[in-house]
């Protein structure tokens, strides 16, 4: 169910209002966006509850701080490609600020090398070697067959890739990480990997909805199969574009306790008929 207050706001509305501390963007903002949130602190993090509440309003302080200067640098072009570098800044506060058992995990630090993720997914095509990594974050074969509209039995060769110490994210009984510590620190490895050959997520965009020629998408494609900070940010957006209609909404309870920590202008309050008359 949609918030009535809210339906009217579309992105671009959101966020050019946003950085002027509109409350209503900032009302459409969380209702909109806080449930993909939410989502990926589930899968990628393992987190939920007042944990994840804690960590999106540590989110929202570092978005607006300083006259809302991270969030002026998102992308203004598309709904996707903001949520896509949203998504890194709300993984990496998790990656700093959750209480993980990360002494509970056997050595993630290990299996997350980069150069053995990277030999995991060698030689197998792109989009096998995106199923993986999506599996790697804790994602089900039935949400990755809606997330990619393939089933992801086409991957089932690559699958059986996830031997010995990858074994639990075949299988995983929750759809979350099995390994969320050492999972949120090799994201953020991956995202300091960047090099100046590194492709725009508006690219990504493009080629994902199918307005680049062949001609242009081959490159795109080439360059995110060799590329780990590229296929993180290029199933980002994946994820991002799925949860944004998949999600389900959170309680106006807690949009209002999340608007609560922004620096946003309150619309002022109407004074009673009654109130007036005294006043
Ligand atoms: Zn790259």
């Amino acid at each position: 169910m949609k918030n009535s207050q809210t339906t009217l706001f579309t992105f671009h509305k959101i966020r050019e209002q946003g950085e002027q501390g509109n409350e209503g963007a900032w009302r459409a903002f969380l209702d909109f966006y806080s449930p993909v949130f939410f989502r990926l602190l589930e899968i990628h993090g393992d987190i939920d509850g007042t944990e994840a509440t804690r960590i999106l309003k540590k989110v929202l302080e570092a978005l607006t701080a300083n006259g809302f200067e991270r969030f002026r640098a998102t992308s203004r072009q598309s709904e996707r490609e903001f949520l896509g570098d949203i998504r890194g800044l709300l993984l990496e506060v998790a990656l700093e600020t959750a209480v993980h058992p990360a002494q509970a995990e056997s050595s993630p630090g290990v299996i997350f090398e980069t150069e053995k993720i990277a030999k995991l997914l060698e030689d197998l095509p792109l989009l096998h070697k995106e199923m993986l990594f999506f599996k790697l974050s804790g994602y089900h074969d039935d949400t990755l067959e809606r997330v990619l509209r393939i089933a992801p039995r086409v991957a089932e060769k690559a699958f059986e890739r996830l031997t010995a110490e990858y074994a639990p994210a075949r299988n995983a009984e929750r759809e979350r990480c099995p390994w969320p510590a050492g999972w949120l620190a090799f994201l953020k490895r991956v995202r300091e990997m960047k090099t100046d050959k590194c492709l725009s997520t508006h690219q990504f965009v493009r080629v994902h909805d199918g307005q680049v020629s062949w001609y242009d998408k081959e490159p795109v494609e080439k360059h995110v199969s060799a590329c780990l900070h590229c296929l993180d940010s290029w199933t980002g957006i994946r994820e991002v574009g799925y949860w944004r209609h998949a999600a389900d909404p959170v309680s106006a309870s807690e949009i209002k306790e999340l608007l609560a920590v922004l620096p946003i202008q309150k619309p002022p309050t109407k004074k009673s008929f009654f109130a007036r008359l005294r006043s």
